[in-house]
C-alpha cells in the first residue's frame, strides 16, 4: 500500500476516536488490514514524496499533537521497516511483519482501489464532522 495512503488512513481513524495516543496504535493496525488490500506499490522516491506531502497536509491542517496526526504517523510507522530492508538490501522474507513478508496483498496494475481510500478518507478529514470544544481548543488563541 502506497505510505501516503497508509497517512490518510491513519488521520480518518484519528478523526474519529480523537485521541492521540489510541489514535496512535489504531494507525499502526490499519496498516496491517490495508497491506492486506490488493494493491500497487510505487518505488521509493514517489513513496517518499507523496508520503511527506501527506504527512505535512495533515499536519498543517490539523496539527502536530492532534489525533489525526498521530494516527497518521502510526499508520505509517509499520513502513519504517521496509525503508531499514531496502537501505540495508534484506531480503523480503526477513523483514518482521508478516504483511511485509508472507501476507502482503495481491499486486495491481493500477492505483484506482488506493486513490479511492484515499479520497475517502480526505473526505472524512475535510467534512467529517467538527471536533467537541474540549477536543480542540482554538489554536493560538489563549483563554488565560
Ligand atoms: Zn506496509
Amino acid at each position: 500500500m502506497i505510505v501516503a495512503v497508509h497517512a490518510l488512513t491513519g488521520a480518518a481513524i484519528g478523526r474519529l476516536c480523537r485521541d492521540p495516543g489510541k489514535a496512535f496504535i489504531l494507525g499502526a493496525l490499519s496498516h496491517l488490514i490495508a497491506d492486506h488490500l490488493p494493491h500497487l506499490d510505487l518505488d521509493p522516491a514517489p513513496e517518499c514524496l507523496l508520503a511527506a506531502a501527506a504527512l505535512g497536509l495533515v499536519a498543517t491542517s490539523q496539527g502536530c499533537d492532534s489525533s489525526e496526526f498521530a494516527g497518521a504517523v502510526g499508520a505509517v510507522a509499520p513502513d519504517l521497516e521496509n525503508a531499514v530492508a531496502r537501505a540495508r538490501r534484506l531480503p523480503e522474507d526477513r523483514l518482521l511483519l508478516p504483511t511485509h513478508s508472507r501476507y502482503h496483498g495481491r499486486k495491481t496494475r493500477g492505483l484506482g482501489p488506493q486513490v479511492m481510500l484515499a479520497a475517502g478518507c480526505l473526505s472524512l478529514l475535510c467534512f467529517g464532522g467538527r471536533k467537541r470544544c474540549q477536543d480542540a481548543p482554538e489554536r493560538g488563541i489563549s483563554t488565560r
